[in-house]
């Protein structure tokens, strides 16, 4: 794509823009009666207005029907969780049985750990990338320590080689051939949440079957943000956060996948709780769980009916959008992004600016790192006060995420133009 760095090319991209009235559908954040230039929606993703009507009518369920609300009225609560079902599958590329939204992130992380983290004395390291978000990292540690190992021999981090911030994918497949024989899991977050980079997961989870190991991944950052095909890929299972790029609000529910072909297999350890057992006699109260098929055989407790509404709502924009259409306007407007920064380098000297994440769009969602030599956090502040929501991650990045749903092409330019201001400081 030729991109030109003038406000009539970002207005000209906006016009032509399919999904321009997308944005409507949020409640953008002002700042001093204007609205920001929100480019969080990697942390947090923006409020659907619609979010408030779900609410509303779940409350008014609990307030007309109390608890005959979980088998009455419109959609009632025992079955609630499974409207959320077809929209997360089709996101992820999952077929509906191997997924469930339930409790949050970093359980389900562990819930699932349970089930695929079986160390024996031969086999009990867990792969990783090096720089993992550190909930992650704290879940391992903790996991391997309560199957008695000790991380600094279980847990192999990958690093990116010297003078490099990503990872190569033949580095990964290496990491994984050099600890073959000891190798039980390897666990990788989609989309480093630091680099922005997207890593191929179609690779390393046929690496790692052929060593005889399990493939799952943290999908927080890839989750409403890039296309999946989990089923085709065989990869055995994932877990994601719904308020990130799916913006179910603070705290919002989560996803689960399990490949189809563990979603029979009881002989798998897991923890098991009432809503995880047989539908049809749960309420039958009796003794010895029996898991439903597939990935709901997982659940512990009642749904959260709340975080689900909202999520619901959500979900319903994406459907309507099209996820297809929205990565291509992620690659569109990210692409933008990354010309107009390479266009302020070019136009002075005195602050060049690094992009981190990977060139290749294909390795990347619409996030992009960027590195400022010393005054990175001076830049950022400067930002910040000029309106642009944006997010410093310790020790040096500031990352710019432009979420196609509801992020304008006009956004980037005026980025630009606070940089341009910046430098005239
Ligand atoms: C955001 C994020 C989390 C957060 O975990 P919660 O359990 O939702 O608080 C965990 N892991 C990764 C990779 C993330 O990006």
């Amino acid at each position: 794509m030729d991109y030109q760095n003038t406000e009539n090319f970002a207005n000209h991209l906006d016009k032509i823009d399919p999904l321009r009235d997308f944005r409507n559908y949020f409640l953008i954040p002002q700042k001093n009666s204007q609205e920001t230039i929100y480019f969080c929606g990697n942390s947090l993703g923006l409020q659907p207005k619609s979010a408030k009507t779900y609410i509303d009518k779940e409350l008014e369920k609990w307030e007309n029907l109390a608890v005959e609300g979980h088998f009455k009225g419109e959609n009632p609560w025992l079955y609630y969780h499974k409207l959320l079902t077809k929209p997360s599958a089709k996101l992820v590329g999952a077929m509906p049985s191997e997924v469930v939204v339930m409790n949050n992130l970093t359980v389900n992380l562990h819930l699932m750990l349970v089930s695929f983290y079986q160390p024996t004395s031969k086999k009990f390291k867990i792969l990783m990338e090096g720089g993992a978000f550190p909930s992650d990292q704290y879940a391992i540690e903790s996991q391997v320590k309560f199957h008695g190992f000790s991380p600094e021999e279980s847990i192999i981090e990958v690093h990116p080689r010297a003078n490099e911030h990503t990872l190569r994918t033949e580095d990964i497949l290496q990491k994984i051939e050099e600890h073959k024989d000891q190798l039980a899991l390897i666990l990788f977050g989609g989309i480093n949440y630091y680099t922005g980079q997207f890593f191929d997961l179609e690779q390393i989870t046929k690496k790692s079957h052929e060593i005889g190991a399990f493939a799952g991944f943290d999908l927080a950052h890839v989750a409403g943000n890039i296309p999946l095909q989990l089923h085709d890929w065989n990869v055995d299972f994932a877990v994601w956060c719904s308020y990130k790029y799916l913006n179910s609000g603070a705290g919002g529910t989560s996803g689960v996948f399990v490949h189809e072909k563990h979603g029979r297999n009881n002989e798998l350890p897991r923890f098991a709780g009432w809503w995880g057992h047989d539908e049809k006699r749960r309420f039958l109260m009796e003794k010895g769980f029996v898991p439903m098929e597939g990935a709901e055989g997982w659940q512990l407790s009642n749904a959260q009916i709340i975080p689900m509404a909202i999520h619901r709502a959500s979900l319903e924009i994406f459907e309507k959008a099209g996820f297809s259409n929205l990565r291509q306007k992620s690659l569109k407007i990210t692409g933008f992004l990354e010309f107009l920064i390479q266009e302020f380098n070019n136009e002075q000297k005195r602050i060049q600016i690094e992009i981190i994440t990977p060139k290749n769009s294909s390795e990347r969602g619409c996030q992009l790192s960027l590195i400022v030599p010393k005054e990175g956090k001076k830049l950022f502040d400067f930002l910040t006060e000029n309106g642009v929501i944006g997010d410093w991650r310790e020790p040096d990045v500031i990352r710019i995420a432009p979420v196609p749903l509801y992020n304008s092409f006009m956004d980037i330019f005026k980025f630009y133009q606070l940089l341009q201001n910046y430098v005239k400081l």
